[in-house]
């Protein structure tokens, strides 16, 4: 039994109820199981340093993060897609003292130096000893590290306290339950993927099915049977709606489904409404990152709107700030969105430069999202200062919804627009265009009046330029900075 001082992350975890907790493939787990497992598994945790975990998309990985959970031992998840030179950063950077991996994972040489513990997904025979009081909570849970989008990845040091607070908020958003089932397909070492998606479910007591792979196939039999939610990245969603009119079981069990959520990027508005014309559903956006967890959403009981990540969160304060770094009085207006709140991360790992830079001297957290308010508060994400926020003729435009225009013409599958220098207008606006048709790309003047006939005319692309795919990142994320390159 656990004894705490301060109240547990996963209740029924602790409790060992008899219900199903994960499920992946054919691999299938109760509460009471999955308890045992991580349990053993903690009460053999060195409690003296970190533990990075190789996070496939399996039963192992949730196993090996819940006993590092429970022993109150930070966790590392580690992407097993990358390669040497990230991987031997993130190991040089972290730290740990072992790697929580599957019996048949093979480990590539960066982790050579560190101790390995095999991870069984099964309930041992013999219970473990005690496992150790609830740690407190501004203790760290994760080292979690950003996507790499803008720069080389940072770990991020997450508290207990934000997992607890973020995963709260978002269950009164949603009205997330212990009846729900979520569908799964996104990678763990996220905080997508691992945060909302493993330890979300447990915290409310409801289930997980995890695809191993995203499939469209996957999604419509969970969804048929028994599943109630499905998170996802943009890019599953484009597959939805590209699926959709041919795909009637795809229709249907999405009919049925209680809650469609995205998030890691922009939702395009074209895909959204190719999914509600055909399905009647809508999906709702929320926004996070690494750093502060998620911010807002959209909440479930609201009215549907395309193309907002909705409002803050419960105890998340939100502010859009101008370039002097004053609050923007008028909601149209793009400003940095900068958060403060229990759901924030305490430091980046090693980075005291980089952490002292990320905050304000009152506290709130540097996104370096962009976004303006509808009149009533919602949010709308107009890109990335980096790397979206294009300067053209003394105006500023956000990629966005220059890219939510493009992705609406019948020729385009994917769009992606950045600035570059200009000798007239400081920045010309460039779209890079994947078209539908490599044979038959449209033209780029009929792309241009396209852009024109929606939005102001300043706004329109002076460049165009085609490409086979969009560079993007494991999560979907398009990868800007290496457009130019
Ligand atoms: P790095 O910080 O290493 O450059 P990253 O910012 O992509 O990488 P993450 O922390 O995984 O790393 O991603 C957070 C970012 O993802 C946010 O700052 C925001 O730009 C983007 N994002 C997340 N959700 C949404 C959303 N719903 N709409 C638009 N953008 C989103
Ligand atoms: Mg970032």
């Amino acid at each position: 039994g656990v004894s705490s001082s301060h109240p547990a992350l996963f209740p029924d975890l602790v409790a060992g109820v008899d219900r199903p907790a994960l499920r992946f493939g054919d691999l299938a787990l109760t509460y009471a199981e999955l308890a045992a497992a991580a349990g053993a598994l903690a009460a053999g945790l060195d409690r003296s340093g970190r533990v990075a975990v190789w996070a496939t998309p399996t039963a192992e990985t949730a196993v090996g993060v819940l006993a590092a959970l429970l022993a109150g031992v930070p966790a590392v998840p580690l992407n097993p897609k990358t390669g040497g030179s990230e991987l031997s950063h993130v190991i040089a950077d972290s730290a740990p003292l072992a790697v929580f991996a599957a019996p048949d994972d093979e480990l590539p040489d960066a982790l050579g130096s560190l101790r390995r513990i095999d991870v069984r997904a099964e309930a041992p025979a013999v219970p473990g000893p005690p496992l150790p009081d609830e740690p407190a909570p501004d203790s760290p849970a994760f080292v979690v590290y950003t996507s790499g989008t803008t720069g080389p990845p940072k770990g991020a040091v997450l508290p207990r306290r934000a997992l607890a607070s973020t995963l709260d908020a978002l269950a009164d958003a949603w009205q997330w339950t212990a009846d729900d089932v979520l569908v799964h397909g996104l990678p763990l070492f996220h905080v997508h993927g691992l945060i909302l998606g493993v330890l979300g479910p447990l915290r409310r007591g409801g289930a997980v099915r995890h695809l191993g792979r995203f499939s469209t196939e996957g999604v419509t039999r969970e969804l048929a049977s028994g599943a109630t939610m499905l998170f996802g990245v943009p890019t599953m969603y484009h597959r939805i709606a590209q699926a959709l009119p041919g795909d009637r079981p795809l229709a249907k069990a999405l009919s049925g489904a209680r809650l469609l959520v995205s998030g890691s990027a922009a939702l395009p508005v074209h895909d959204h409404d190719r999914i509600t014309a055909a399905t009647g559903c809508r999906v709702i956006e929320r926004y996070g990152m690494t750093e502060t967890l998620m911010n807002t959403s959209v909440r479930a009981d609201a009215e549907p709107r395309a193309g907002t990540v909705g409002v803050p969160l419960a105890g998340v304060e939100l502010r859009l700030v101008d370039e002097a770094g004053a609050p923007t009085t008028d909601p149209a207006e793009v400003g940095e969105i900068q958060v403060r709140g229990p759901n924030l991360f305490t430091e980046y790992l090693n980075r005291p430069d980089a952490t002292a830079a990320a905050f304000t001297a009152d506290g709130f957290f540097r996104t370096g999202d962009m976004a303006v308010r509808d009149p009533d508060g919602y949010v709308r994400i107009v890109g990335r200062k980096a790397t979206d926020l294009i300067k053209s003729g003394g105006y500023k435009i956000g990629a966005g919804e220059i890219e939510n225009a493009l992705l609406d013409h019948p020729g385009v599958r994917e769009a992606a627009v950045t600035g570059e220098p200009d000798a007239d207008l400081g920045e010309r606006i460039v779209a890079w265009i994947v078209p539908d048709d490599p044979a038959r790309p449209p033209a780029a003047t009929a792309l241009v009046d396209h852009v024109a006939a929606q939005l102001a005319p300043h706004k329109r692309p002076r460049v165009v330029r085609y490409l086979a795919e969009l560079p993007r990142n494991d999560m979907g994320k398009i990868m800007k900075r290496s457009l130019h390159e």
